[in-house]
């Protein structure tokens, strides 16, 4: 990618739905990710906690970006994501992340690079594989987003991303706005998906089972939410296929305590089994089911130098 292309795209920034028009390359201000053009890194560690498929033999080495474009009022990574703090939020250059990414990736032998919370740095994104590949050599690299995306910039994905991991999170547009203040989530959300499966096609594999490119959809159930998890199945069954890769996730747990009742507990046993069971009936044959009682295990803790257990 162009200098050029990276500054112009910055100076008046639509790259997610939100479209401020900011110019990031000044400042984040009046920007809803209040992000500026830099590399605004909250941790660069090797994570093992994706889909086994994902993981390959020695993990992925992840760049979790500081912010998010979406403000979920129950985020489990709440401590980077949140727009309005900036306390865990290291700035980098461009040499500095790749070094760091190179060096994670030769220490775990790994060539596994996962983007988290990618959608408002899209374009660092496209860089920083441009780099990493020159210095590196070949890697994966891993889309990992919430899917509030526009179309026309996940486009700009192909041949920079190998495996997407969108998590579908609601099939209605109103849980959007109250539980992530985001207008339309799911025709921007089903829109970019659709996109997604496009560009990486049907998923490879290596001898081992490990993925080498592909879409998984991910989507996580939320206590209360029964019915926006069975209508998201019934989506990506009907839009996608039954043979799509699907990672069902039940990990939720309450780390912040909301207005929301329903939000402040864990998913219950009847809950999980509601939705695992339609999980059957639309006969999805490919992907993966946390197990319920796998909440505390996943939860990062930022502060820490190795943010997972
Ligand atoms: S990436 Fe940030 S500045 Fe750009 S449109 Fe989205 S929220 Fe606004």
């Amino acid at each position: 990618m162009k200098r050029l292309d990276f500054d112009r795209e910055l100076a008046s920034c639509k790259v997610c739905p939100h479209s401020c028009g900011t110019n990031r390359l000044e400042s984040a201000k009046g920007s809803f990710c209040n992000t500026d053009a830099g590399y605004n890194i909250s941790s660069i560690t090797l994570h093992r906690g994706e889909e086994p498929a994902v993981n390959g033999e020695n993990g992925v080495c992840n760049i979790f970006f500081s912010h998010c474009n979406m403000q979920c009022i129950y985020c489990q990574n709440y401590q980077i994501s949140k727009n309005s703090q900036t306390q865990l939020v290291r700035k980098y250059d461009l040499e500095s992340v790749v070094q760091e990414v190179v060096g994670c990736l030769k220490r775990n032998d790994t060539y596994r690079v996962g983007f988290v919370s990618p959608s408002h740095n899209l374009m660092q994104v496209i860089r920083l594989t441009e780099e990493i590949r020159k210095k590196f050599g070949d890697i994966i690299t891993v889309y990992n987003t919430n899917a509030y995306e526009k179309p026309e910039y996940i486009r700009k994905l192909k041949g920079y991303i190998n495996i997407f991991l969108p998590d579908f999170k609601y099939f209605y547009n109103d849980l959007g706005l109250k539980y992530s203040k985001v207008k339309n989530y799911f025709d921007y959300a089903s829109a970019s998906i659709d996109e997604m499966v496009k560009i990486a096609g049907k998923p490879v594999f290596d001898i081992n089972g490990y993925m080498l490119s592909g879409v998984i959809i991910r989507h996580l159930i939320l206590p209360g939410e029964v019915d926006n998890s069975l209508q998201v199945l019934e989506c990506i069954a009907n839009t996608w296929g039954s043979d799509v890769y699907l990672s069902l996730m039940a990990q939720y747990y309450p780390v912040l305590k909301v207005k929301y009742k329903n939000l402040n507990r864990k998913l219950t046993e009847e809950e999980y089994n509601i939705v695992v069971s339609k999980v059957f009936e639309l006969g999805f044959e490919n992907g993966w089911i946390q197990e319920l009682g796998s909440a505390e295990h996943y939860l990062p803790d930022f502060e820490k130098k190795i943010p997972f257990k």
